[in-house]
C-alpha cells in the first residue's frame, strides 16, 4: 500500500525518484547527505550535539564532519560509483538553515558538477523563513522539518532554549517562536511549489498524544508527508541519550500511533540514516566512501 495515493501527477513527476518521498523509489534511487552543516540554533532535551542531529537522522553516531570543498569531492567520487543516485541531502549533523554559508556553498558546487541531481535538506525550521527564496533560486525540491509541536506549552517540555534575534531565548518564549517560524516556513515552502516531508519525534508522555493535532495543522499548512519517527533512546558512552532520561516508544506504540494517523499521507519507510549515508534506503554504504577513500585528484 502506498502513502501516496492522492498525489497530482505533477507532483509525482517531482518526487517519483526521490527514495525518501517516495516509498517506490526508494527501492531503485540512491540518496546521499553530506555532513557540512554542524552549527545548530536550538536545543532539543533529546540532543547532546556529540551526534547527528535527529532532525533527519538515528542519534548516536557520529558522521563524518566536511567542509564544503571535501564533501564536493565526495558527491563526485560517489556520483561515479553509485548510478542510482539521485539526491543530495544535508542533514546537519546540526542545521542546515543555521549553518547557510556551508550548506549554500555546497548546493551551488555540486550543482555546477552534477546539474541533474536532485538537492533537498533537513532543518528544524527556525531560520528556514531567511533561506525559502535562495532555496528556490538553487533549485531545492525538498525540504523536511522536524516539528514536534504546534503548542508551545508541548514545546517548553522539548526545547530548553532557542538562539534567536542575536539572543537567547527560554521557557513558553523559546517555543512560541520556533513555532510561529516553523508555520511561516512551511507556509513559504508550499507558497514556491518546494515540496515539503514533517518529521516528528515521538517522546512517549510529551507528545506522542500531541501529534494527531500536529498531523493536523501540517497537513493544513501544505506538508505533502508526515514521518513519525520513534524517539531512540540507549545509553552512549556512558550518556543517557533521550529526553532528560525519557524512554522511546515501543514498536507497538509507534505502530498504534502511525495507525491513528493512516489516510494522511504517512511515510513508513524512513530509515533514520546518518547524516554522512549513502546509497539505496537499508544499504548504507557510507563506509566505503570516507574522506581517505577519495583521491586528491577529484
Ligand atoms: Fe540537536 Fe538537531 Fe535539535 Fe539541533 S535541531 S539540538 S542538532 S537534534
Ligand atoms: Fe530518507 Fe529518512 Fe533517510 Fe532522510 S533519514 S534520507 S527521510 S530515509
Amino acid at each position: 500500500s502506498t502513502a501516496l495515493g492522492d498525489i497530482d501527477p505533477g507532483t509525482w513527476d517531482k518526487i517519483k525518484n526521490h527514495p525518501c518521498f517516495s516509498e517506490e523509489a526508494h527501492h531503485y534511487f540512491a540518496r546521499m547527505h553530506v555532513a557540512v552543516a554542524p552549527a545548530c540554533n536550538i536545543q532539543c532535551n533529546y540532543c547532546n550535539r556529540k551526534y547527528d542531529c535527529a532532525n533527519e537522522s538515528r542519534p548516536g553516531v557520529a558522521s563524518e564532519k566536511l567542509t564544503p570543498d571535501q564533501a564536493v569531492r565526495k558527491v563526485i567520487a560517489v556520483a561515479n560509483e553509485v548510478p542510482q543516485l539521485s539526491v543530495l541531502g544535508i542533514a546537519g549533523p546540526g542545521d542546515a538553515c543555521y549553518d547557510w554559508k556551508k550548506t549554500r556553498a555546497t548546493f551551488e558546487r555540486v550543482a555546477r558538477e552534477i546539474p541533474d541531481i536532485r538537492l533537498c535538506i533537513s532543518t528544524n525550521g527556525l531560520s528556514l523563513p531567511d533561506h525559502v527564496d535562495e532555496l528556490a533560486e538553487m533549485n531545492v525540491d525538498h525540504v523536511t522539518i522536524t516539528i514536534n509541536m504546534v503548542d508551545p506549552r508541548v514545546g517548553v517540555k522539548i526545547y530548553p532554549w532557542i538562539y534567536y534575534g542575536q539572543r537567547r531565548h527560554t521557557g513558553i518564549d523559546a517555543a512560541r517562536i520556533l513555532h510561529e517560524r516553523q508555520m511561516l516556513g512551511l507556509e513559504m515552502l508550499a507558497e514556491r511549489g518546494i515540496l515539503t516531508k514533517v518529521n516528528s519525534v515521538m517522546i512517549p508522555g510529551v507528545n506522542d498524544e500531541h501529534l494527531i493535532e500536529v498531523n493536523k495543522v501540517v497537513k493544513g499548512r501544505g506538508a505533502l508527508l508526515h514521518n513519525v519517527m520513534p524517539l531512540i533512546s540507549n545509553r552512549v558512552h556512558g550518556t543517557y541519550y533521550g529526553l532528560t532520561g525519557q524512554r522511546g516508544p515501543e514498536a507497538f506504540e509507534l505502530q498504534a500511533l502511525q495507525d491513528r494517523l493512516e489516510g494522511t499521507k504517512l511515510m513508513r519507510h524512513c530509515r533514520q540514516c546518518r547524516a554522512d549515508a549513502i546509497g539505496l534506503l537499508g544499504d548504507d554504504r557510507g563506509h566505503e566512501f570516507t574522506l581517505a577513500e577519495i583521491p586528491d585528484g577529484i
